[in-house]
């Protein structure tokens, strides 16, 4: 009985002990901002500030659900906003089982659609956590309501008017850019973009800390323009190891090392966080 009950308390402690080491690394009051490792495909896991839970895109695979449970409490079971930034399966796949798992409270895309199997899951998946499609366009502000808020620089409503819904191959080049932006720090957000649209956003975009290399390092991703406009301190890669692709190509590691931008890749580093403070951002190791 009395080992029992030793057993009891301790484990009591133990919980405790993960209770406030969890709290204090929620509570920080910076931004984390986590490149989740999910192989060829895309997964931004955010917690603002305030510890709101952000999810842009959900990966190829249930992967994603590692990446949010190592990175938010245990209790926690709430993402406050999902973020799809287009709907082809390396971005949306995760989601379903996201949606199944958490409980997610908003959630907004781009105008676009998908003849796929794995949309019409994610269409049910969606309805049956009481969700809707929501569209957001370039110039909607999504505020976090503690000083981080992101701004949605692409697609443009009337960009959007010119797409035809049955023209499923160009849902990339109608990707969410978003600045995410907190204090000082701005990190560009590119979904699958290529190169003509990136070019069209450069100089809106401007000056940006971070950015994630669009369409996993494609070589039709980036120009050079798009650089000298954005000259990113850090450019991530979201990416598979050994992908039939052949990303991130030669072209486009060659144009980001002439900006002399310190490149991360997912397939090397694994899960990549970076955190700030709204004054100056550090990467975690
Ligand atoms: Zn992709």
């Amino acid at each position: 009985m009395k080992n029992y009950l030793f057993l009891t308390i301790a484990s009591f402690f133990a919980l405790l002990g993960i209770f406030f080491y969890q709290e204090s690394v929620n509570n920080d009051k910076n931004l984390h901002l986590v490149v989740c490792d999910v192989g060829q495909g895309d997964s931004i896991y955010i917690k603002t500030p305030s510890g709101k839970d952000i999810l842009v895109d959900a990966g190829p695979s249930d992967k994603v659900l590692d990446c949010l449970g190592s990175n938010m409490p245990f209790w926690d079971r709430d993402i406050e906003l999902v973020i799809l930034t287009h709907p082809d399966a390396d971005h949306l796949t995760g989601l379903v089982s996201v949606l199944e798992r958490y409980n997610v409270l908003n959630f907004v895309t781009s105008k676009t659609s998908k003849d796929t199997g794995i949309y019409k899951k994610f269409l049910k998946a969606l309805k049956n956590e009481g969700l809707s499609l929501k569209y957001v366009f370039a110039n909607d502000k999504i505020d976090f309501s503690d000083g981080s808020f992101s701004n949605v620089i692409w697609p443009s409503s009337e960009a959007t008017q010119k797409l035809n819904p049955k023209n499923y191959s160009v849902v990339n080049e109608y990707s969410i850019i978003q600045v995410l932006q907190y204090g000082n720090f701005r990190a560009l957000l590119t979904g699958d973009a290529g190169k003509v649209v990136e070019d069209q956003i450069a100089a809106i975009a401007g000056d940006v800390d971070l950015l994630k290399v669009p369409h996993h390092g494609s070589k039709t991703g980036m120009s050079d323009y798009f650089l000298s406009q954005v000259l990113p301190e850090i450019s991530i890669i979201s990416v598979g190891k050994g992908n039939r692709y052949g990303h991130p190509t030669k072209e486009a590691l060659d144009l980001l090392s002439k900006y002399k931008t310190e490149i991360l890749r997912t397939d090397k580093e694994g899960e990549i966080e970076i955190i700030t403070n709204g004054k100056t951002f550090w990467r975690v190791d």
